[in-house]
């Protein structure tokens, strides 16, 4: 296992500027995958909220922002992706000891953030109100104008990427922001500031606040100085946020859980269907709102098709994040482990088979918080580990009897973020997809998220979309002016 050399502190970064949190809290930041304290990071609290907020309403109102029209925002981005592929080593390396994930997932997720602040960069160049003729001498036009001071939060599963997420359209826009990473995952958020900074965005419109989320993050969401709150994470607490912002009809947007389904048809190809369930799933240790977690299979090919799935799934290589070689690495806690662990449990309650899996990992991963890929099968919808999100490396494996059964059990579900949709057959694979309630579906691919197609979900997924170009929409108002091409006055009443 590759160990930690290194122990930094870390500031709030804070009007283009790393400091102390007022109080001088701090926090220690641990490798999931080895147990040791990596970092100490600065502690935001309610006073820093303040500071955060203040330094983003001046940046927004600020000459050197507004100076700032769409093509300069545009070249900022650029170049903020330029910084993160420049610097990509070194993120990779952070985010693999913060999230204890493997670093071949955390590169391409790099890689990936990096398109997206290109795809918003060369997108608001385009994004433009109409214009509109209102019949006689009256004309409109629709200016977008950005929504103001914005708060993000963001969760640990995929922290610098949901954070490029959020950063990339909110930036292009014209927003200025104050980004909350999650507590245990700040690290990679603390440089994404300072390359914001590198990159030409003017001081306090890009802050990063680390702070616990139950205080600080509540404060901030129901500060009077935030225009906007968006929120990655889980639908419990997106509900309170929800709340929260509502005082002062603040705009919010939601991606929150996810139970997705995965469809598998007798029809399909198996020799793509087979691994990229098992990718589906495992990807990331399951820890993704989109990680399909429940795999509907059609009752004739249901014994092979998981045979071949515990086959394929038992040669995941579960290890030391920072080995090339490694697939998957640790979760993100002791807590989070405990957690998996007691729905493994309920599954067995509730009669269902741990057909792979269903243990903690010891040995040389003794250390770290490591969960085998954990396989059930026997299990039916309505048990709790098919209707809730377990948020780890379990999958429940569901047979079906015909396309409106699978129709059926696939939308039986509080959630609707992600499906997958396995078949020889085009018509069926386009009429199931229109039929499944989720915001995403792929047909015959297991992949999830590009730039330009909309990412975000149906039901208590949430709402708003990311990664689209109307991602942008989300980041700003829509003005609507009206004027008279006519110099002849205008005397309503007629009274002249
Ligand atoms: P949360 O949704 O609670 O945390 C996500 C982010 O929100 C973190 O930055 C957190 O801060 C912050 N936060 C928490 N409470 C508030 C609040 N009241 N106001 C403002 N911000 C807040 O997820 P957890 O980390 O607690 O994980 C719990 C469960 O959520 C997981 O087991 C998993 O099932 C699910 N989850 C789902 C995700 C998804 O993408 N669908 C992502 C992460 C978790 P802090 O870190 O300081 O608590």
């Amino acid at each position: 296992m590759s160990t930690a050399t290194t122990t930094r502190t870390y500031g709030l970064w804070i009007n283009g500027e790393e400091v102390d949190a007022g109080d001088g809290a701090t926090f220690d930041v641990t490798n999931p995958a080895t147990g040791e304290v990596i970092a100490t990071v600065a502690k935001g609290g309610d006073a820093d909220a303040d500071r955060a907020v203040a330094a983003a309403r001046a940046a927004l109102e600020g000459k050197a922002w507004q100076r700032m029209g769409a093509t300069a925002r545009a070249r900022a981005l650029h170049r903020f992706a330029d910084l993160m592929i420049e610097r990509i080593d070194e993120l990779a390396e952070l985010e693999s000891r913060n999230v204890g994930k493997a670093i071949s997932s955390v590169t391409a997720e790099i890689h990936g953030a990096a398109e997206v602040l290109r795809f918003f960069a060369s997108g608001v160049t385009a994004h433009s109100g109409t214009a509109t003729p209102l019949g006689g001498s009256l004309m409109s036009y629709v200016r977008k104008e950005p929504v103001g001071v914005c708060a993000q939060i963001v969760p640990w599963n995929y922290p610098l990427m949901m954070a490029s997420w959020k950063l990339a359209p909110a930036l292009a826009a014209g927003c200025t922001i104050v980004l909350k990473p999650a507590t245990y995952t700040p690290l990679t958020a603390l440089m994404l500031g300072r390359l914001a900074t590198e990159a030409g965005f003017p001081n306090g419109v890009v802050n990063i606040l680390p702070g616990p989320g139950s205080s600080m993050g509540s404060y901030l969401v129901q500060h009077p100085g935030v225009d906007k709150v968006a929120f990655t994470g889980d639908t419990e607490t997106g509900a309170e946020i929800m709340r929260l912002a509502a005082t002062d009809i603040k705009r919010v947007t939601l991606e929150l859980g996810g139970k997705s389904p995965n469809i598998v048809f007798a029809d399909a190809d198996l020799a793509s269907a087979v691994p990229s369930s098992v990718w589906s799933i495992f990807y990331s240790a399951g820890q993704s709102c989109e990680a399909r977690s429940r795999i509907l299979v059609e009752r004739s090919i249901h014994d092979e098709f998981v045979e071949r799935f515990v086959t394929t799934a038992a040669k995941i290589v579960v290890g030391d994040p920072l080995d090339p070689a490694t697939h998957v690495g640790a979760l993100i806690s002791e807590g989070q482990l405990a957690t998996v662990d007691s729905y493994v449990a309920i599954a067995r309650e509730e009669g269902a088979t741990v057909a792979l899996g269903g243990e903690r990992l010891g040995g040389d991963l003794a250390n770290g918080v490591f969960y085998a890929p954990t396989v059930l099968t026997n299990v039916t919808n309505d048990m709790r580990v098919a209707q809730e999100e377990i948020f780890g490396p379990v999958v429940c494996i569901i047979p079906f009897d015909d396309e409106a059964d699978a129709i059926r059990i696939a939308n039986d579900t509080e959630y609707g973020l992600m499906a997958s949709v396995w078949t020889g057959s085009d018509s069926r694979a386009h009429r199931v997809a229109g039929a499944i309630q989720s915001g995403m579906v792929g047909i015959n691919v297991p992949y999830t998220a590009f730039p330009g197609v909309p990412f975000g979900g149906f039901k208590k997924s949430g709402f708003g979309r990311e990664l689209s170009l109307e991602s942008l929409d989300e980041y700003t108002e829509d003005k609507g002016i009206i004027f008279n091409t006519s110099p002849r006055p205008i005397d309503p009443f007629r009274l002249g």
